[in-house]
């Protein structure tokens, strides 16, 4: 993550309250498909979120080609499978500024009977990176940046398999090569090299999905949440409702004040996809790609809102009401 002004920032309701935005039905996303349970929202765990994340961040720091990498994704296979999801690694070679990489996104799918067909798509997207930036100097051990909304994809995997019919209906993505080598990302030349393969990959398949939703650095409960701007905008309005739903306050979420580079991009551009971002405001958070992005800065409390709130927005993109 992210340098956040490469684009000229265009302020939309600035950095005060979340306001309804105007209704949008011409862009309006109708996905034919089977409803995912209000109910369901109750079973997503923040400590186990948590959990997960403690296990994850024990592998080590995860730059692409690294042993933690290579052991998170074991793990994420392991974790995944036993719960019902099939996963494929989807290997590619790229060039960057250190020369060329090897990465491996991971994609996983409901499916705990039938084998999957990778060339075709289900109606949700769901991402989060995996790969922590790459340091010399530091153990970096990315906990929040991005062992947290990693976590929190597990856990709604774990609570999404409640409801094995609506389950089927998502993919999740663990993006490999989110982070630059250099020190920020350069959406065409550093920075999300697996979000661009998954992306160019979506355009290859047989049918393609409906809706994506990134999330990125959402474990702090003291920094807001904020809904992208360059977000599609009945996804930023499905937000808001959601938010709303939730009794959410602007400490808990708010509108980005300006545009933030991350893997929803390349689903938006290459992929063109409707995409959702949910990210917590990194620029409230000094340790933010230092030592110091460690345990104690997470809480079981902010992961439970950010599971949460993707979970109402998948049951409003499911449900009559929500269309
Ligand atoms: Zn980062």
């Amino acid at each position: 993550m992210k340098s956040p002004l490469l684009f000229i920032a265009v302020a939309l309701v600035g950095c005060g309250k979340l306001e309804e935005a105007p209704e949008d039905s011409k862009n309006r996303i109708v996905v034919q498909t089977v409803s995912i349970p209000q109910n369901l929202i109750d079973e997503f765990s923040g400590e186990k979120s948590l959990e997960e994340i403690k296990t994850l961040t024990s592998f080590g720091p995860r730059p692409p080609e690294s042993e933690g990498y290579r052991k998170s994704l074991v793990h994420l296979e392991k974790t995944l499978g036993a719960l019902g999801w099939k996963t494929h690694q989807q290997k590619f070679s790229a060039v960057t500024p250190v020369g060329q990489v090897k990465f491996t996104n991971l994609i996983a799918r409901f499916s705990p009977e039938k084998e999957v067909d990778w060339n075709s798509s289900v109606p949700f997207v769901l991402g989060s990176h995996l790969d922590t930036k790459r340091f010399h100097s530091i153990t970096f051990l990315g906990v929040n940046d991005s062992g947290s909304s990693t976590g929190v994809l597990v856990e709604m995997a774990r609570a999404l398999s409640q409801a094995p019919e609506a389950a089927g209906q998502i993919e999740l993505v663990f993006f490999d090569g989110e982070e630059a080598f250099l020190t920020n990302i350069d959406p065409k030349r550093d920075g999300l090299y697996g979000s661009r393969y998954y992306a160019a990959e979506l355009n290859r398949r047989t049918s393609q999905p409906e809706a994506g939703i990134v999330l990125d650095l959402v474990g702090d409960m003291s920094v807001p949440l904020l809904i992208g701007l360059d977000s599609t905008k009945s996804l930023r309005t499905q937000a808001i409702n959601a938010a709303n739903k939730l009794k959410f306050t602007p400490k808990d979420i708010q509108m980005a004040p300006s545009p933030i580079i991350d893997d929803h991009l390349p689903l938006l551009t290459r992929g063109n996809l409707a995409t959702l971002h949910l990210i917590g405001d990194f620029n409230k958070m000094p340790y933010w790609h230092t030592k110091d992005d460690t345990l104690e800065q997470i809480s079981a409390e902010a992961l439970a809102q950010a599971g949460r709130l993707t979970m109402q927005i998948l049951v409003q993109l499911t449900s009559e009401s929500g269309r």
